[in-house]
């Protein structure tokens, strides 16, 4: 299947697997999704994701950031965007999102990322990456 970002940040294409039925779906959605014309379940949107490059990526991030109190963790494997969610005692934020491509946005919010990609799980540099989401802005 194949996947398009349109203009909302929320809203993507996806064209059904099944019978080619193109339908516009939220992509903060939670749970599987079904073809509306054919009820064909879509498998995952990100076959491209390198598992071990993201799973590399919140390591990193746990080493780096767990002295200071903040622990990291994949909450939710996106079918467009995957949420890298930050925690602490009494605090649970979204610290970033990352498309199956590898490239890491900013959060606009709990469900989805603000336009433009700010770095890529293959060329984030951990120095300058820090917990409280500057390394994001631009
Ligand atoms: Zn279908």
């Amino acid at each position: 299947m194949t996947t398009k970002q349109q203009d909302d940040n929320l809203t993507e294409f996806i064209k059904c697997e099944h019978c080619a039925h193109v339908f516009d779906h939220d992509s903060s959605a939670y749970g599987a999704i079904h073809c509306p014309a054919c009820a064909g379940k879509i498998t995952d949107a990100s076959p491209n994701i390198n598992p071990d490059a993201l799973a590399d990526f919140v390591a990193a991030l746990n080493t780096k950031f767990n002295g200071v109190g903040y622990t990291f963790l994949v909450e939710r494997p996106g079918v467009r965007y995957t949420r890298i969610v930050q925690t602490a005692p009494g605090h649970r934020s979204v610290f970033c999102f990352v498309d199956a491509d590898g490239n890491i946005y900013k959060a606009a919010g709990w469900k989805g990322p603000a336009k433009g990609v700010r770095s890529t799980l293959a060329t984030v540099e951990l120095s300058k990456v820090d917990p409280y989401g500057s390394w994001l802005y631009r």
